[in-house]
């Protein structure tokens, strides 16, 4: 029984035309490198006896890209509750849940690089699209550990999965320009991850929000968003306002003592008390009925 160390492996290049990369990425064969059998290596093993000379093999798994798929825990109307949820949320213009309009609405596997990194820190997941989107929250998503299933195509409806055309060299790169060590990624792997995309319509325009459906959480880029511009016309309006208020009571107090320097700004001060107050009560009555209405 003799050790073995296996540096080379199955292709990992992946193009958008190399239809059958997906069924072999994993149903993978090595050759032993004792005895040169074919030996088909299961997704958790990384120890591996040739069943043929029983030699012992190790799998560097930093040379394997594994070929993962999300499953989707959520119905189309239970994403579409989700949505609504989002849309009745605090970030998103008033009342965004029962004006939207949705159009449309697809379910998808979007593809996306995963590496893990280990190092003194502890490990770090880093994600990456791997084909073409406009909704760069996809870089945010949170994948949970055990969600990873070997993807299987016999499993999954073809024209459900969305088909990569970032390869795999271009996400290293990206990887390694953003600051990390390609010696520190312990995994690589292609991750299909299942999404409800919904198209609607607010005041004339569309827009687009996924829905991720292994968690349900929601990702948009643009949306109608709560405006700030009356609140940032109630905060000049504020200031201008206090403003004016000093003035009017520096000049009461020097009106009232015009003889005594001291006392005029004594008198100004006790002025300003009660006329901030005044004028903070209006102020507060708006800015309550902005937020009520935006
Ligand atoms: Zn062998």
């Amino acid at each position: 029984m003799g050790q073995a160390f296996l540096p080379v492996l199955p292709t990992t290049h992946l193009t958008s035309t190399d239809k059958n990369v997906c069924a072999t990425f994993w149903e993978m064969q090595i050759k032993c490198t004792q005895c040169g059998a074919d030996v088909t290596v299961q997704q958790d093993e990384t120890f591996i006896e040739c069943p043929f000379c029983a030699s012992a093999l190790f799998l560097d798994k930093r040379k394997v890209v594994f070929h993962y798929l999300i499953n989707s825990n959520f119905k189309p109307n239970e994403a579409e509750g989700n949505l609504k949820r989002w849309m009745a949320g605090n970030h998103t213009v008033k009342d965004l849940d029962l004006k939207a309009q949705i159009a449309k609405s697809d379910f998808y596997y979007f593809p996306v690089w995963y590496f893990k990194t280990k190092d003194s820190t502890g490990d770090r997941i880093h994600l990456q699209p791997a084909a073409s989107t406009s909704v760069s929250e996809i870089k945010k998503l949170q994948i949970p550990a055990g969600a990873l299933k070997f993807y299987d195509k016999n499993l999954h409806n073809e024209h459900e999965i969305v088909k990569p055309d970032v390869l795999y060299d271009s996400a290293q790169t990206w990887l390694q320009n953003s600051g990390t060590d390609l010696n520190t990624v312990s995994e690589a792997a292609l991750v299909h991850i299942p999404f409800y995309q919904f198209h609607y319509n607010f005041n004339g325009q569309s827009f687009t929000a996924l829905v991720e459906a292994s968690s349900g959480q929601v990702y948009a880029n643009i949306y109608p968003a709560k405006s700030e511009a009356p609140f940032r016309v109630l905060f000049a309006m504020s200031i201008a306002g206090f403003i004016v208020t000093s003035i009017i009571c520096y000049a009461l107090g020097f009106m009232l003592n015009s003889s005594d320097l001291i006392e005029a700004l004594l008198t100004a001060e006790v002025f300003k008390v009660f006329a901030y107050g005044l004028v903070s009560v209006p102020l507060i009555i708006m800015a309550y009925v902005i937020a009520k209405k935006v």
